[in-house]
Protein backbone atom coordinates (compact mmCIF):
# COMPACT_ATOMS: atom_id res chain seq x y z
CA UNK A 1 0.00 0.00 0.00
CA UNK A 2 1.29 3.58 -1.36
CA UNK A 3 2.18 5.99 1.63
CA UNK A 4 0.57 8.53 2.15
CA UNK A 5 2.74 11.19 0.44
CA UNK A 6 2.10 14.90 1.03
CA UNK A 7 4.04 17.87 -1.07
CA UNK A 8 5.46 20.94 0.13
CA UNK A 9 6.44 24.10 -1.46
CA UNK A 10 8.95 26.19 -0.01
CA UNK A 11 7.54 29.50 0.18
CA UNK A 12 10.79 31.24 1.18
CA UNK A 13 12.78 30.19 -1.29
CA UNK A 14 13.26 31.17 -4.20
CA UNK A 15 14.50 28.45 -6.04
CA UNK A 16 12.14 25.17 -7.02
CA UNK A 17 13.37 23.37 -4.18
CA UNK A 18 10.51 20.59 -3.48
CA UNK A 19 10.75 18.81 -0.78
CA UNK A 20 8.01 15.06 -0.04
CA UNK A 21 7.22 13.45 3.01
CA UNK A 22 6.65 9.96 3.09
CA UNK A 23 4.72 8.38 5.80
CA UNK A 24 6.25 4.89 6.31
CA UNK A 25 5.74 2.65 9.09
CA UNK A 26 7.73 0.35 7.76
CA UNK A 27 11.30 2.67 7.75
CA UNK A 28 14.08 1.79 9.72
CA UNK A 29 13.62 4.82 11.21
CA UNK A 30 9.91 4.24 12.66
CA UNK A 31 10.80 0.95 14.16
CA UNK A 32 13.32 3.06 16.65
CA UNK A 33 10.47 5.16 17.40
CA UNK A 34 9.44 4.26 21.14
CA UNK A 35 5.98 5.61 21.03
CA UNK A 36 4.50 5.25 17.44
CA UNK A 37 2.90 8.59 16.28
CA UNK A 38 -0.42 8.85 14.13
CA UNK A 39 0.38 9.63 10.58
CA UNK A 40 -0.79 13.57 9.93
CA UNK A 41 -4.04 14.75 8.71
CA UNK A 42 -4.23 16.17 5.70
CA UNK A 43 -5.38 19.30 5.92
CA UNK A 44 -7.46 21.54 3.25
CA UNK A 45 -5.98 24.06 3.79
CA UNK A 46 -2.64 22.88 3.31
CA UNK A 47 -1.12 23.81 6.72
CA UNK A 48 -0.18 20.53 7.43
CA UNK A 49 3.29 21.26 9.69
CA UNK A 50 2.22 22.72 13.03
CA UNK A 51 4.82 21.49 15.04
CA UNK A 52 6.24 21.88 18.48
CA UNK A 53 9.53 20.80 19.53
CA UNK A 54 10.18 20.28 22.89
CA UNK A 55 13.68 19.29 24.47
CA UNK A 56 15.86 20.06 27.44
CA UNK A 57 18.14 23.21 27.86
CA UNK A 58 21.10 22.40 25.75
CA UNK A 59 20.07 19.58 23.84
CA UNK A 60 19.54 22.14 20.42
CA UNK A 61 16.37 22.36 19.77
CA UNK A 62 16.63 25.61 18.19
CA UNK A 63 18.98 24.71 15.93
CA UNK A 64 17.31 21.50 14.73
CA UNK A 65 14.05 23.65 15.12
CA UNK A 66 15.57 26.48 12.63
CA UNK A 67 16.94 23.64 10.04
CA UNK A 68 13.69 22.38 9.50
CA UNK A 69 12.19 25.40 9.31
CA UNK A 70 14.12 26.78 6.42
CA UNK A 71 13.86 23.06 5.05
CA UNK A 72 10.45 23.01 4.69
CA UNK A 73 9.46 26.70 4.54
CA UNK A 74 7.78 27.82 7.93
CA UNK A 75 8.91 29.95 10.31
CA UNK A 76 10.55 28.92 13.25
CA UNK A 77 8.89 30.51 16.08
CA UNK A 78 10.31 30.80 19.34
CA UNK A 79 8.38 32.21 22.25
CA UNK A 80 11.29 33.66 23.87
CA UNK A 81 11.67 35.90 20.54
CA UNK A 82 8.10 36.84 20.32
CA UNK A 83 8.22 38.45 23.85
CA UNK A 84 11.65 40.12 22.64
CA UNK A 85 10.30 41.72 19.83
CA UNK A 86 7.10 42.99 21.78
CA UNK A 87 9.54 44.45 24.56
CA UNK A 88 11.48 46.17 21.63
CA UNK A 89 7.94 47.42 19.65
CA UNK A 90 5.70 50.02 21.07
CA UNK A 91 2.78 47.12 20.37
CA UNK A 92 0.10 47.18 23.01
CA UNK A 93 1.74 44.78 25.12
CA UNK A 94 5.16 46.33 25.41
CA UNK A 95 4.51 48.40 28.28
CA UNK A 96 2.75 45.88 30.63
CA UNK A 97 5.60 43.30 29.18
CA UNK A 98 8.43 45.62 30.69
CA UNK A 99 6.49 46.06 33.97
CA UNK A 100 6.75 42.26 34.41
CA UNK A 101 10.20 41.69 32.69
CA UNK A 102 11.46 44.78 35.52
CA UNK A 103 9.59 43.35 37.93
CA UNK A 104 11.37 39.99 37.56
CA UNK A 105 8.46 37.84 37.25
CA UNK A 106 7.26 35.68 34.96
CA UNK A 107 5.27 36.21 31.65
CA UNK A 108 1.91 34.81 32.10
CA UNK A 109 0.40 31.98 29.80
CA UNK A 110 -2.36 34.41 28.58
CA UNK A 111 0.06 37.56 27.41
CA UNK A 112 2.63 34.30 25.79
CA UNK A 113 -0.74 32.94 24.08
CA UNK A 114 -2.06 36.16 23.26
CA UNK A 115 1.81 36.77 20.89
CA UNK A 116 1.68 33.92 19.44
CA UNK A 117 -2.72 33.70 18.41
CA UNK A 118 -1.05 37.41 16.65
CA UNK A 119 1.98 35.84 14.94
CA UNK A 120 0.20 32.76 14.04
CA UNK A 121 -2.78 35.35 12.13
CA UNK A 122 -0.22 37.26 10.63
CA UNK A 123 1.67 34.44 9.21
CA UNK A 124 -1.72 32.84 8.17
CA UNK A 125 -2.12 36.32 6.25
CA UNK A 126 0.97 36.34 4.83
CA UNK A 127 -0.07 32.83 3.18
CA UNK A 128 2.59 31.05 5.69
CA UNK A 129 1.94 27.41 6.00
CA UNK A 130 2.44 26.27 8.97
CA UNK A 131 5.03 26.80 11.83
CA UNK A 132 7.73 24.87 14.25
CA UNK A 133 7.07 26.14 17.92
CA UNK A 134 10.37 26.22 20.06
CA UNK A 135 9.78 27.34 23.79
CA UNK A 136 5.84 26.29 24.48
CA UNK A 137 4.24 24.77 25.71
CA UNK A 138 5.92 24.41 28.84
CA UNK A 139 3.00 23.79 30.62
CA UNK A 140 0.03 21.49 30.62
CA UNK A 141 -2.30 24.41 30.62
CA UNK A 142 -0.19 26.08 28.06
CA UNK A 143 -0.74 22.91 26.04
CA UNK A 144 -4.33 22.99 26.58
CA UNK A 145 -4.67 26.64 25.44
CA UNK A 146 -2.96 25.96 22.46
CA UNK A 147 -5.22 23.26 21.68
CA UNK A 148 -8.08 26.12 21.41
CA UNK A 149 -5.85 28.30 18.98
CA UNK A 150 -4.72 26.29 16.80
CA UNK A 151 -4.24 22.18 16.06
CA UNK A 152 -1.06 20.74 16.64
CA UNK A 153 -0.30 17.90 14.44
CA UNK A 154 3.20 16.37 15.57
CA UNK A 155 5.02 16.92 19.14
CA UNK A 156 8.73 16.18 18.38
CA UNK A 157 10.86 15.68 22.05
CA UNK A 158 14.65 15.49 21.19
CA UNK A 159 16.64 14.05 23.86
CA UNK A 160 20.40 13.44 25.09
CA UNK A 161 21.56 11.38 28.27
CA UNK A 162 21.62 13.48 30.94
CA UNK A 163 25.86 12.90 30.94
CA UNK A 164 26.07 13.91 27.18
CA UNK A 165 24.02 17.45 28.03
CA UNK A 166 25.91 17.90 30.88
CA UNK A 167 29.42 17.57 29.39
CA UNK A 168 28.25 19.75 26.55
CA UNK A 169 26.78 22.83 28.89
CA UNK A 170 30.12 22.95 30.97
CA UNK A 171 32.30 22.83 27.34
CA UNK A 172 30.12 26.33 26.04
CA UNK A 173 32.91 28.53 25.63
CA UNK A 174 32.24 32.31 24.53
CA UNK A 175 35.19 34.44 22.62
CA UNK A 176 34.98 37.35 24.71
CA UNK A 177 36.20 39.38 21.79
CA UNK A 178 34.03 38.74 18.76
CA UNK A 179 31.11 37.09 20.89
CA UNK A 180 31.21 33.77 18.48
CA UNK A 181 29.81 30.75 20.91
CA UNK A 182 32.12 27.46 20.98
CA UNK A 183 32.31 24.10 22.51
CA UNK A 184 35.40 22.70 23.52
CA UNK A 185 33.96 19.68 24.89
CA UNK A 186 35.08 16.15 23.00
CA UNK A 187 32.50 13.91 23.91
CA UNK A 188 32.41 9.91 23.33
CA UNK A 189 30.05 8.39 25.89
CA UNK A 190 28.80 4.83 26.20
CA UNK A 191 25.15 4.31 25.11
CA UNK A 192 22.42 3.85 27.64
CA UNK A 193 19.63 0.89 27.54
CA UNK A 194 21.50 -0.83 24.89
CA UNK A 195 21.84 1.88 22.49
CA UNK A 196 24.95 3.17 20.23
CA UNK A 197 28.02 4.94 21.85
CA UNK A 198 27.31 8.68 21.49
CA UNK A 199 30.21 11.22 20.23
CA UNK A 200 30.08 14.53 19.81
CA UNK A 201 33.20 16.62 17.98
CA UNK A 202 34.03 20.05 19.35
CA UNK A 203 33.18 23.09 18.45
CA UNK A 204 36.78 24.60 18.22
CA UNK A 205 37.88 28.30 18.10
CA UNK A 206 39.51 30.01 15.50
CA UNK A 207 43.56 30.67 17.01
CA UNK A 208 42.64 34.66 17.05
CA UNK A 209 39.50 33.80 19.25
CA UNK A 210 41.53 30.67 21.36
CA UNK A 211 42.98 32.92 23.86
CA UNK A 212 39.88 34.93 24.31
CA UNK A 213 37.39 32.36 25.61
CA UNK A 214 35.01 33.00 28.31
CA UNK A 215 33.08 30.34 30.10
CA UNK A 216 29.25 31.41 31.55
CA UNK A 217 28.82 31.70 34.93
CA UNK A 218 25.97 29.49 35.22
CA UNK A 219 27.55 26.96 33.01
CA UNK A 220 28.71 24.95 36.61
CA UNK A 221 27.91 21.30 37.42
CA UNK A 222 25.98 22.10 40.18
CA UNK A 223 23.59 24.83 38.10
CA UNK A 224 23.29 22.77 34.83
CA UNK A 225 21.78 19.67 36.96
CA UNK A 226 19.59 21.79 38.42
CA UNK A 227 18.25 23.20 35.38
CA UNK A 228 17.93 19.56 33.97
CA UNK A 229 16.12 18.60 37.15
CA UNK A 230 13.73 21.65 36.87
CA UNK A 231 13.39 20.88 33.06
CA UNK A 232 12.02 17.46 33.30
CA UNK A 233 9.85 17.90 36.28
CA UNK A 234 7.73 20.64 34.52
CA UNK A 235 8.16 18.56 31.00
CA UNK A 236 6.53 15.23 31.76
CA UNK A 237 3.26 16.43 32.51
CA UNK A 238 3.29 18.18 28.50
CA UNK A 239 5.19 14.90 27.23
CA UNK A 240 2.52 12.97 29.02
CA UNK A 241 -0.30 15.32 27.79
CA UNK A 242 0.71 14.96 23.75
CA UNK A 243 1.45 11.22 24.42
CA UNK A 244 -1.96 10.41 25.69
CA UNK A 245 -3.13 12.53 22.05
CA UNK A 246 -0.89 10.42 20.42
CA UNK A 247 1.34 12.67 18.89
CA UNK A 248 4.64 12.72 20.76
CA UNK A 249 7.90 11.32 18.54
CA UNK A 250 10.35 10.59 20.84
CA UNK A 251 13.59 11.18 19.08
CA UNK A 252 17.22 9.90 20.69
CA UNK A 253 19.81 12.01 19.15
CA UNK A 254 22.60 9.87 18.06
CA UNK A 255 25.18 12.75 18.29
CA UNK A 256 26.07 15.65 17.35
CA UNK A 257 24.41 17.40 13.66
CA UNK A 258 26.25 15.48 11.28
CA UNK A 259 24.86 12.48 12.93
CA UNK A 260 21.70 13.65 13.83
CA UNK A 261 20.25 15.78 11.32
CA UNK A 262 20.27 12.73 8.22
CA UNK A 263 18.53 10.48 11.30
CA UNK A 264 15.97 13.13 12.30
CA UNK A 265 14.65 13.11 8.45
CA UNK A 266 14.19 9.88 8.13
CA UNK A 267 12.34 9.84 11.77
CA UNK A 268 10.19 12.66 10.25
CA UNK A 269 10.18 10.74 7.10
CA UNK A 270 11.75 13.65 5.15
CA UNK A 271 13.82 13.91 2.26
CA UNK A 272 15.36 16.62 0.33
CA UNK A 273 15.03 15.80 -3.25
CA UNK A 274 16.91 17.64 -5.89
CA UNK A 275 15.98 20.34 -8.28
CA UNK A 276 15.15 17.80 -11.24
CA UNK A 277 12.71 16.03 -8.87
CA UNK A 278 11.35 19.46 -8.20
CA UNK A 279 10.95 19.91 -12.00
CA UNK A 280 9.38 16.52 -12.87
CA UNK A 281 6.64 16.77 -9.85
ZN1 LIG B 1 36.57 35.72 18.64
Amino acid sequence: MAAVTRLFRSSSSSSSALFYIRRSLSTSAATELKSQTCPPRIDPKGRNVQWVFLGCPGVGKGTYASRLSALLGVPHIATGDLVREELSSSGPLSKQLADIVNQGKLVSDEIIINLLSKRLEVGEAKGESGFILDGFPRTVRQAEILDEVTDIELVVNLKLPENVLLEKCLGRRICGQCGKNFNVASINVKGENGNPDISMAPLLPPSQCASKLITRSDDTETIVRERLRIYNEKSQPVEDFYRGQGKLLEFDLPGGIPESWPKLLEALNLDESDDKQAATA
